[in-house]
């Protein structure tokens, strides 16, 4: 698969049946898998053999999905797990323990900040976050001698900020630590982090790749680029003997390629158990084998949705890194030239009453707490996930009280445009 575009992996990757065999991924629902002697079972326990044995940690169906996803991204080992919170809490906590420190982004999705800023950092994990855009010498100044990574997102969820992977990257590699890339808005249809340098990318699978509202669910993929031996002093989990493995090392055991997920399944899945069910990926495969049309109309159908709220007297400001006259047109011509993503955010003329209004007026639309469906949905943060904050507090977070998140979804984008108009009419 390897050498295909990204369609083609998109539809066939991670699976090629053999002869007979089912041409869909088949859902191998079940808990535990049959052996016939002990000492079989005994080689998997000690990671001597590869096979399943129990689903909690792993199973067929779950990686052979992983497996698509690691190919669209271009990555040497990959993980699903039960939701895009599971996907950046292990990819984290697999290389961060207590007393250490990472470097994140401020624009990132409210549940990633409010699981590293209150719960990770009760299991005495710290974070320093910084704005994005701000200058490389005010990023470097973040890190610490027991910094373990630099997160971000490709494109924040809802802020819709670009992020520079490269410079992040570099920033990263510098500090000997490795770039952790939320990709979930952009997806590997749009931008691919791993070939701007990022290390590790992650991604919630609820959003477009399941892409209908169906499966809840996350990712992890390694680009097997990151030298962790290289690293030894900052990375002991995976660079010294694991105890609860007979003192296997993972770094030399499984490599630069497969180390990292090794880890997070054989430690943290094991633990956490916080795994896919075979039946939600199944559902999620599905998803994928039409991302790349999906992605193309998500992406046709805000880039004219903006065009036209842009050209509206009652809308007051528009926010789409896909329109030319975002500030982040230029990142977006160098990590995503066919697209960015389906969220549009912008504010109505007449605040919080006029948003309300406007929304309830839509048709087309509906009113929910998710994007990144087949079906345009909307939301008011003010009125919603942002429900608790002052009105100082919501433009201190990004999120003033007039703006509306606007999920463009795969219909006729003459209709959503129509509709959207009809409902600023009445404002
Ligand atoms: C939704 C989302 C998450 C969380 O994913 P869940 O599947 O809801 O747990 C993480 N990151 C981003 C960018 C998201 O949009």
């Amino acid at each position: 698969m390897k050498d295909y575009r990204i369609e083609t992996k998109c539809v066939q990757g991670g699976y090629t049946p053999g002869n007979g065999e089912p041409r869909q991924v088949p859902i191998i629902q079940s808990t535990t898998f049959k052996y016939a002697t002990s000492e079989d079972m005994g080689k998997l326990f000690d990671l001597e053999a590869s096979g399943y044995f129990y689903s909690r940690l792993q199973n067929p169906t779950c990686d052979t999905v992983a497996a698509k996803i690691c190919e669209l991204e271009g990555g040497s080992a990959a993980m699903l797990l039960s939701s895009g919170q599971a996907a950046n809490f292990f990819a984290v906590f697999n290389i961060a323990t207590a007393g250490d420190h990472v470097v994140a982004s401020s624009c990132i999705y409210g549940g990633t900040y409010n699981l590293f800023a209150v719960t990770m950092k009760k299991m005495g994990i710290d974070f320093t976050f910084v704005d994005p855009d701000a200058s490389t010498e005010e990023i470097e100044a973040a890190f610490r001698p027991n910094t373990k990574a630099l997160f971000g997102e490709t494109i924040a969820n809802p802020a819709l900020t670009v992020l520079d992977i490269e410079r992040f990257a570099d920033i990263a590699h510098r500090h000997g630590v490795p770039l952790i890339v939320d990709n979930t808005f952009a997806t590997p249809v749009n931008c691919r982090p791993f070939e701007f340098g990022a290390d590790i990318v992650t991604h919630s699978t609820t959003k477009y790749m399941d892409g209908h509202g169906s499966a809840v669910g996350g990712c992890i993929v390694d680009s097997g680029k990151f030298d962790w031996m290289a690293h030894k002093e900052k990375f002991p989990g995976l660079c010294t003997p694991d105890d609860s493995y007979h003192g296997i090392t993972y770094a030399e055991k499984f490599g630069q390629g497969g180390a990292y997920i090794t880890k997070a399944t054989a430690q943290l899945m094991r633990d956490f158990g916080c795994t896919q069910s075979p039946q939600s990926a199944y559902l999620l495969n599905l998803g994928l084998e039409s991302l790349h049309v999906r992605m193309e109309r998500h992406c046709l159908n805000a880039k004219k949705v903006a065009e036209f709220l842009e050209s509206s007297d009652k809308i007051s400001w528009v926010n789409y890194p896909g329109l030319e006259s975002s500030k982040y047109y230029p990142l977006t011509e160098k990590y995503m030239p066919s697209g960015t993503c389906g969220v549009v955010s912008f504010g109505i003329k007449g605040g919080r009453a006029a948003a309300e209004r406007f929304m309830k007026e839509l048709k087309i639309a509906a009113i929910e707490t998710h994007v990144a469906d087949a079906r345009s949905c909307c939301l008011h943060p003010a009125n919603a996930t942002h429900r608790q904050m002052s009105e100082s507090e919501l433009i201190a977070a990004g999120v003033p009280s007039d703006l509306v998140r606007f999920s463009c979804g795969i219909e006729n984008y003459n209709d959503l445009i129509a509709d959207i108009a009809q409902a600023l009419e009445k404002v």
